[in-house]
């Protein structure tokens, strides 16, 4: 299943968000079910993680509430498009690095992980669609 169908059946496909993350094309994105591995090693509390133009999905949220789903889709369509901005050891960098500053700052691996300026993006796009 491509993210654009996930778009426009949760009735999330709008021209602001395809501008926000342009110049990804949501139909170009693959959604894949994430293997219990995956899962085991992402930790409570997360749903998706994105590769790329490939976006792992706990099998319980692919196959769950549509509309929740496409909430989540965008979220990941979000990082997507920093993969495609940054490159690929432009994205890991810019992940690990902001990661581990907030953990020499003291904070939590959940907060480090919340601070991260990429998820910080994501989140507040997201929100907009919420
Ligand atoms: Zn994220």
């Amino acid at each position: 299943m491509n993210a654009g169908r996930v778009l426009r059946e949760s009735g999330v496909d709008t021209d602001e968000l395809r501008a926000l993350v342009h110049p990804v094309q949501p139909e170009q994105v693959w959604l894949r079910s994430a293997s219990p591995f995956m899962m085991r090693i992402w930790g409570s509390g997360i749903q998706a993680l994105t590769v790329r133009r490939w976006i792992f999905v706990d099998p319980r949220a692919l196959n769950g509430d549509r509309a929740k789903l496409g909430i989540l889709i965008i979220h990941e369509l979000v990082h997507v498009r920093q993969w495609s901005d940054l490159g690929v050891p432009g994205f890991l960098w810019r992940y690990l690095a902001d990661y581990l500053r907030g953990r020499r700052a003291g904070l939590t691996h959940r907060d480090s992980y919340l601070a991260i300026d990429l998820e910080v993006e994501a989140r507040e796009i997201q929100a907009r669609f919420q």
